[in-house]
């Protein structure tokens, strides 16, 4: 046996679970198919020093276990103000100025959300077997208090109203009392980046348990336990955690098959899309600029999530906001200036 547990994968899951089953005395080797931890935590240096996140940002209020951990590694979580107004750019090209939690609705809109809400807390009782979409066209015929709730979907699910199972909006429509429903959940960011999770939580990690250029390929179940086969080869364990995303995990190829139930939801849990691209200003205040770069070659039809951050001091100012319009909407807010946006 080369250990007790395999664990596939070093994302937050995986390093966490190994170090759960080190504090019990499991003797534990992390598979990573890259040569990182982190998984969809990501952060990229700054020219002029901090970081930007370029996947996982916002600690929610709630993320109870993230806030214990930050506070374990002695990481500072920085509360997000809303300060400003909103700057909304629709996929015309039109730019809407507001604060409040909603862009400016009709009052027919805000009374047709008021009872979506209602209802959704109530329980609907038709939320099982429809999708988000099925369900707003039944339930709210105010096109724009349908956008909120399409919007909400895009924005955090980076995935089509038509794609996410209807009682998605249940959790929705809790937000709705929150002071900015659209972002309801940011509330922290990590200082110098949520990277340093990852980083701090491998540390804690004894040194030899994380293998890194092994994309795990086949998962078999022996009479003693598990061979776990990579392209750097095998190792063999009693127990195997899977701690890639589902739709990864339906790639690796499980011997006997994995029960069909279980097999058909992990072939069925696709990835949202969505391509952040960050915007930096510089200290020193010179013109802002995107590294072209960034936006080349992104086909239109994909989510953009846009965000920038003035990082002169840790996390001073922040734009945040998410473009569901494709990369033309996010070109044109980029042309829109810093003038415009620290205005708003
Ligand atoms: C752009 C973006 C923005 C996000 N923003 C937020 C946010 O603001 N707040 C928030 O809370 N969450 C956010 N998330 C979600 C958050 O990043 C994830 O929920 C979280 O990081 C998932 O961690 P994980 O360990 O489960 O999976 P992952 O981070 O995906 O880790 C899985 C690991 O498994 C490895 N792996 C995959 N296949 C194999 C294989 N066959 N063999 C070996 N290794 C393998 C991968 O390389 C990866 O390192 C965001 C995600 C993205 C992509």
């Amino acid at each position: 046996m080369d250990a007790d547990v395999v664990v596939i994968g070093a994302g937050l899951a995986g390093l966490t679970a190994a170090r759960h089953l080190q504090q019990q005395r499991w003797s534990v080797l992390v598979l990573e198919a890259t040569d990182r931890v982190g998984g969809r935590v990501r952060d990229a240096a700054l020219p002029d020093g901090g970081a930007v996140e370029l996947g996982a940002q916002w600690v929610g209020r709630d993320h109870a276990a993230v806030h214990a951990l930050a506070d374990e590694l002695g990481l500072r979580l920085v509360a997000v103000e809303e300060v400003g107004q909103h700057l909304h750019v629709d996929a015309d090209g039109q730019v809407q100025r507001y604060t409040g939690h909603l862009p400016p609705l009709p009052e027919c809109a805000r009374a047709d959300l008021g009872a979506a809400a209602a209802l959704l807390h109530a329980g609907a009782p038709d939320l099982a077997d429809d999708t988000a979409a099925g369900w707003l066209v039944r339930h709210v015929p105010h096109p724009d208090a349908r956008w909120v709730f399409d919007h909400k979907v895009r924005l955090e699910l980076c995935a089509e109203p038509g794609q996410v199972a209807a009682a998605e909006l249940v959790r929705f429509a809790a937000d709705l009392h929150l002071p900015t429903f659209l972002c309801a959940d940011e509330a922290y960011r990590v200082a110098g980046g949520p990277q340093q999770l990852a980083t701090g939580l491998a540390a804690i990690l004894e040194p030899q348990v994380l293998r890194f250029g092994c994309p795990v390929q086949v998962v078999e179940t022996t009479d003693r336990g598990v061979r776990v086969g990579t392209a750097a080869g095998t190792v063999s364990a009693r127990a195997v955690v899977v701690a890639t995303p589902l739709t990864v995990a339906a790639r690796i190829g499980f011997a006997p098959p994995l029960p069909g139930p279980l097999d058909q939801a992990l072939r069925r849990s696709p990835m949202g899309t969505v391509i952040k691209a960050a915007v930096y200003r510089d200290r020193s205040g010179a013109r802002p600029g995107c590294p072209p770069a960034l936006l080349d070659g992104l086909p239109d039809e994909r989510h953009v999530a846009f965000a920038t951050a003035d990082l002169g001091v840790p996390h001073a100012g922040y734009m945040d906001g998410a473009l569901s319009a494709g990369v033309a909407a996010a070109e044109r807010v980029i042309r829109i200036g810093s003038r415009d946006v620290i205005a708003s």
